[in-house]
């Protein structure tokens, strides 16, 4: 997945351009710029790559959550429904409007189950939030009914998952918003740097001036700009852009050799009859950036793990063990520990997590791995690998 791995001169084309005017910064300083507009251009790069009207970069993935919910309108009081496998950004970024995240069970696609959505629905749900994670998609036809009968909004957190795509539609187009990570492990990367996407023109322009600390962006004296709302900074720098701009022209080719890694692995260890893949919803297509299959317990995740790191097999991850992704250890979220007072609400919003179990995810998150697809790597050494993970897991199986 890591576009980091296939750096070069597109990359440094573009950055050397924003070096040789000076101008770091995404607007204004129109004399000094030669032209160049990286941000603008690497908007436009993704509004054509993605099929939507508009496209807002912003200074992260996180940032892209949060500016997603909050020109969506959420905030104090509403419920984001969540899944419990996700990245710490999802609740974090809710949190950060004075929200209150709900989390609720995976299902075999390793997203938000539609069923848990529905029964986590209250008077005070305001938005779902499926995880695109891994490179595979939520079933997005599901949760669209779920949303459109109680009148709440969708956001596609789509961050591991650009390229993917759901009947002809791609990944974060589908829903109100969407958003993606350009941090320095994704498909394409900024360095550090996210995206928001969306056909409304309202959530844009409000995405335009919240980035920005409401900054209507009228004229060419940013002094005299008037401030419709109030706004944060979360904007992206010009360099940054640059860099995003380089990597996105080479897209088609990272996912093309993506797919190629994927399905040499896919097809070796689909011979092993215990080993099943996650379920990708009708009319799905993977982004092909992981290869997440199970195992037929927990132990048997763990031990193919094991084996996997005595065999010189990295990149490989068993979630339930993870401190990062899963929910069973994010004790800081579970006991509330924050630098500063939490509203009562979100405290009383939050009580539930300190008793609640998640077995479904449990078992689900317990069996899989998932293994990241490089892009540096030849189509030999894929092979090499495949060979390696069939002995390892044979190994487990017959033990
Ligand atoms: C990476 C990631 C984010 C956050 O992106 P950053 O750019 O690192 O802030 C959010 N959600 C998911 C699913 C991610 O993988």
């Amino acid at each position: 997945m890591p576009g980091f791995e296939l750096f070069g001169e597109n990359e440094r084309k573009e950055v050397n351009d924003v070096l040789d005017n000076g101008v770091l910064m995404r607007y204004g300083f129109d004399g000094m710029r030669n032209g160049h507009w990286k941000a603008k251009e690497l908007e436009r790069a993704l509004e054509d790559k993605l099929q939507v009207k508009h496209a807002q970069l912003v200074s992260s993935g996180t940032a892209a959550v949060s500016v997603a919910l909050g020109v969506a309108g959420v905030g104090a009081g509403d419920e984001v429904i969540m899944p419990t496998f996700t990245f710490v950004a999802s609740f974090e970024a809710i949190m950060m409007l004075g929200a209150t995240p709900i989390l609720v069970d995976i299902d075999e696609t390793l997203t938000l189950d539609p069923k848990a959505v529905e029964r986590a629905i209250t008077s005070k749900t305001k938005a779902i939030m499926p995880v695109h994670m891994c490179g595979s998609m939520a079933n997005l036809d599901a949760l669209k009914t779920i949303a459109d009968t109680h009148n709440l909004l969708l956001i596609e957190d789509a961050c591991q998952a650009i390229g993917g795509s759901y009947k002809g539609k791609p990944l974060g187009s589908i829903g109100d918003l969407g958003c993606f990570s350009f941090d320095f492990v994704k498909t394409i990367t900024c360095g550090e740097g996210g995206a928001v996407i969306t056909n409304s023109d309202k959530y844009a322009g409000y995405a335009d001036h919240y980035s920005d600390h409401g900054h209507d962006h009228v004229g060419n004296d940013r002094g005299k700009e008037s401030h419709p709302f109030l706004g944060y900074n979360f904007r992206i720098s010009e360099l940054h852009a640059a860099v995003g701009l380089g990597q996105i022209k080479q897209m088609d080719e990272f996912l093309a050799i993506q797919k190629r890694n994927y399905e040499i692995i896919r097809s070796a260890i689909a011979k092993i009859d215990e080993v099943t893949f996650r379920a990708v919803p009708e009319g799905g297509e993977e982004s092909y950036g992981f290869l997440s299959f199970s195992l037929p317990t927990l132990e048997k995740a763990r031990k193919t793990m094991d084996a996997f790191k005595a065999n010189g097999v990295d990149v490989c991850f068993h979630y339930y063990d993870n401190s990062w992704h899963y929910i069973r250890e994010w004790q800081h979220l579970k006991s509330l520990k924050t630098l500063y007072p939490v509203s009562q609400e979100v405290k009383d919003g939050l009580a539930y997590l300190e008793t609640k179990s998640y077995a479904q995810s449990d078992d689900i998150i317990g069996k899989n791995i998932s293994c990241l697809i490089k892009l540096s790597w030849t189509e030999a050494e894929v092979a090499e690998r495949a060979k390696k993970m069939v002995n390892a897991i044979r190994a487990v199986l017959d033990y």
